[in-house]
């Protein structure tokens, strides 16, 4: 089967080969027979705070985007308030979620849970609830104005637009056998022929390089490929452009493309991609192996991460020092 790669998978095996494991090489169901197969399927489905509020942020900017895009725009106000009452809505599902002990009819019939609600060991501050919903709305507000100040409105109406979560068609390219996933929040082409990428950050930049680039030049190099390689864009005329809303005020960052840039970029993906599939291999071999049990891929082959600090808000803490040798 040809292998889908993406930036978020990359990170994942990137950051820790555990959660990679979990995530994308387990074949684990809500109605697996194996016990800790089923809790691996079940908190799957669990999210943590930080991980909602950025989904929420950019379900709501995607959303908002749509409306211009369909001559349907809303004020600020409605908008902010629309957020609000559907994370007030999704807190009290979670909370009620985590007290009950059916973990098959949580999942199936009341999907949102919140990690911090399902660890009786930590507790949830009082205001936490308002102050997530605080830094939703921060965010919104600084996307807002920025957002008005770039005259998007015109952009849009001038353009052909893609917008993330797409609903259905994937943005994508091929890379020798292998499906390069990019999922830019936004993406416009002028009647000009100037393809511009946008995504929105809800951290402040990073400087630390993670390879001979940072990671966000990466990410904005694989971004930049897919309009290159899938619909025929020169480089040159390609830019991506990054909005960072976690510090006190908004950063923007642009990034393009050149052939090195691009021979280097694509290097790495394949780089990565051959890590995944010996992953995969490996796992897909001792799984098969009828002969000799001991020789099964377990989570001792596997590293942890980096740091302890990356297991505080993973999903899969609660059961990733168990043994899975009977998976
Ligand atoms: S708890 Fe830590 S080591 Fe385990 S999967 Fe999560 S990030 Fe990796």
């Amino acid at each position: 089967m040809a292998l889908t790669w993406s930036i978020s998978r990359d990170q994942t095996l990137h950051t820790c080969e555990r959660r990679y494991y979990f995530r994308y090489l387990l074949p684990a169901r809500i109605n697996s027979r194996n016990k800790t197969l089923r809790e691996i399927a079940f908190v799957k489905k669990v999210t943590n705070i930080p991980s909602w509020k950025g989904r929420v942020f950019h379900s709501l900017i995607a959303g908002y985007i749509r409306r211009i895009c369909n001559r349907d725009e809303i004020p600020l106000t409605d908008l902010l308030a629309s957020c609000r009452r559907q994370m007030q809505k999704q807190w009290k599902s979670s909370v009620t979620n985590s007290s009950r002990s059916n973990l098959n009819s949580i999942s199936r019939e009341n999907p949102f849970l919140l990690l911090e609600h399902l660890d009786p060991k930590e507790s949830v501050p009082e205001n936490m609830l308002d102050v997530t919903i605080k830094d939703v709305e921060n965010w919104t507000e600084k996307w807002h104005a920025w957002a008005n100040s770039m005259n998007i409105r015109c952009i849009l109406g001038n353009s052909r637009v893609w917008v993330e979560p797409s609903g259905g068609e994937t943005t994508s390219f091929e890379l020798e056998g292998i499906k390069v996933v990019t999922k830019a929040d936004l993406a416009t082409l002028t009647q000009q022929g100037q393809f511009s990428i946008y995504d929105w950050k809800t951290t402040s930049p990073t400087i630390r390089p993670t390879r001979w680039i940072t990671q966000e030049e990466f990410q904005a190099a694989v971004y930049q490929l897919w309009p290159h390689s899938r619909l025929g864009v020169p480089l040159d005329a390609v830019s991506a452009h990054f909005v960072y809303l976690g510090g006190d005020s908004l950063e923007l960052r642009s990034f393009k493309v050149d052939k090195n840039m691009q021979d280097y970029t694509l290097s790495l993906i394949r780089r990565s991609a051959l890590r995944m599939q010996y992953f995969s291999q490996i796992h897909h071999d001792r799984s098969q192996s009828t002969i000799d049990k001991t020789s099964r891929f377990t989570l001792n082959d596997l590293d942890f991460a980096y740091s302890e600090k990356v297991c505080v808000g993973c999903q899969f803490k609660h059961v990733c020092r168990k043994e899975l040798e009977n998976a």
